[in-house]
């Protein structure tokens, strides 16, 4: 499929993408996670992973959902890095998912909930916005915030 051909290059597509993320999201509040969701799809347009953040299950300050979902993404297709790939986050990266996202190669990053939205609502992020780090990236990287923000603020609130 060509690229032009590929969903995620429109509002409808993207917002398709972050239902993904949301997803993974409520199914970690239900099994007593932190109410993040994360989902890599290729260029393509296809899903690769959707996962949520694993802090509490997996006693791992690291194990947030976009460091999963790379980690994942890579084992499922086999590569080192995900060239091209997309990146859905229900919150802004933080700093270290965002710094993944560039060490992956992942070239466009959508997120719903600001991480001052975050912040907002109780939860220790850095004050630290993304794009600080994408811009310092070597490669061009799309970001999309805002991205169904309101049902990803929701989240924040969320009970299994
Ligand atoms: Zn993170």
């Amino acid at each position: 499929m060509p690229a032009s051909d590929n969903t995620l290059q429109t509002d409808e597509g993207r917002c398709a993408g972050m239902r993904a993320a949301l997803d993974a999201a409520r199914h970690g509040v239900f099994a007593g996670q932190a109410p993040f969701g994360a989902a890599i799809f290729t260029n393509q347009g296809e899903l690769v992973v959707a996962e949520h953040n694993q802090v509490r299950e997996m006693l791992d300050p690291t194990a947030h959902a976009e460091v999963f979902a790379i980690r994942l993404a890579c084992r499922l297709t086999g590569q080192r890095t995900l060239p091209g790939c997309w990146l859905f986050a229900t919150c802004e990266p933080c700093p270290m998912c965002a710094t993944a996202a560039v060490f992956a190669g992942l070239r466009h990053v959508v997120y719903g909930a600001s991480v001052e939205d975050a912040r907002e609502a109780g939860f220790s992020e850095l004050q630290l916005p993304s794009r600080q780090i994408f811009d310092r990236s070597d490669d061009k990287i799309a970001v999309f915030p805002g991205v169904l923000r309101q049902e990803c603020r929701a989240l924040f609130t969320a009970r299994p």
